[in-house]
């Protein structure tokens, strides 16, 4: 199908020009382009009609990782760049194990971070592991406000987000996190790299006596979009890591988790992955984090 007639194209190449370039419209009417690899299907699909593209490829100021206090990524941060940061160990791996196999090379080089977790489409990657690791997300609205929302506030389900029509995403800020923080992150497609039919991240961060002094638990792939596993972190919060311990939080997982039946899956087989692949991320969060805090390479 051919998109509905679009009147304009805007192209600002600073954030001052962008929010000036969406003067003259209602937000509603407007779409706010990134990579482009999820709203221009819609747009092509008629399901977004905007009457005017804002396209925000040539804002710098939206690219790029920093590591001051955390780790600050730029909305417009694709995917290869984060594939491609080996620099990304210990709590911020989870991150490269998402980016390394989201879709082909097309959408690693062309989507956005930024774009995907505004797009909070049901199941991607993305939104799952900044839950995961407990990202904070940064807004700007037309008017110059800036304000600040912790992920868990910001997804609100599939194709939902806090964000008002008026605000750019402007970066994701993730906590800054010690030696001995390990995360990953894993998904299960049908074919290779293709979206995820279930997802598991996980974040571990080690007390000095060895054991899991906190443990953030996300899932991709179910119809509910992006969520937390919270009986799976409250057991795993306080052990020793070990075997019995992944397990019956994996168990937990599974058991809590609404997992929908639809034509790429049944719910046991759902349940069944979040029991297998969890168990396979979490041992390679406390790998990282373990090694993060023996001084080994991570
Ligand atoms: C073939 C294919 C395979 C895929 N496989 C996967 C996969 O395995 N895993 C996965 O997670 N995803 C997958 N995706 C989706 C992909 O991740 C998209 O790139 C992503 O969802 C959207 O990012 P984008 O930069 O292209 O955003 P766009 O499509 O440009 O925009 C998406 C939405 O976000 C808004 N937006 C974008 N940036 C901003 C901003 N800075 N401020 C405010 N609003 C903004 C736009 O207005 C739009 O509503 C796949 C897509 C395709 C086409």
């Amino acid at each position: 199908m051919f998109p509905v007639a679009i009147e304009e194209y805007r192209r600002p190449k600073t954030l001052v020009e962008a929010r000036l370039a969406l003067d003259g419209y209602d937000p509603d009417d407007i779409v706010l382009l990134a990579g482009g690899q999820s709203v221009m299907q819609a747009i092509k699909a008629r399901m977004v009609r905007p009457r005017c593209i804002v396209d925000l490829q040539d804002l710098a100021e939206l690219r790029g990782m920093s590591r001051a206090d955390g780790l600050t990524i730029g909305a417009l941060t694709r995917y290869v760049e984060i594939a491609e940061d080996t620099g990304l160990t210990g709590g911020y791996a989870a991150l490269r194990d998402a980016a390394q196999h989201v879709g082909d090379r097309q959408v690693r080089n062309r989507g956005t971070i930024g774009g995907s977790v505004c797009w909070n489409y049901v199941a991607s990657c993305l939104p799952a592991v900044v839950l995961g690791l407990g990202a904070t997300v940064d807004l700007l609205a037309v008017d110059g406000k800036s304000r600040q929302i912790a992920i868990d506030d910001f997804l609100i389900g599939p194709l939902e987000t806090a964000r008002r029509p008026d605000e750019f995403l402007v970066s994701l800020h993730l906590p800054k996190l010690g030696a001995g923080s390990g995360s990953a992150y894993r998904k299960w497609g049908l074919v290779t790299d293709a979206l995820p039919v279930v997802g598991v991240c996980v974040l571990i961060t080690l007390a000095s006596d060895g054991k899991i002094a906190a443990a953030r638990v996300s899932l991709s792939g179910l119809a509910a979009g992006a969520q937390r596993a919270q009986a799976a972190e409250f057991i795993l919060t306080g052990s020793d890591g070990g075997d019995a311990a992944i397990t019956a939080a994996f168990a937990e997982a599974a058991g809590a988790a609404d997992a929908q039946a639809d034509k790429w899956a049944d719910s046991a087989y759902r349940r069944q992955l979040i029991r297998t692949l969890g168990r396979e991320v979490a041992e390679t969060a406390l790998q990282r984090a373990r090694a993060g805090s023996t001084g080994a390479k991570p």
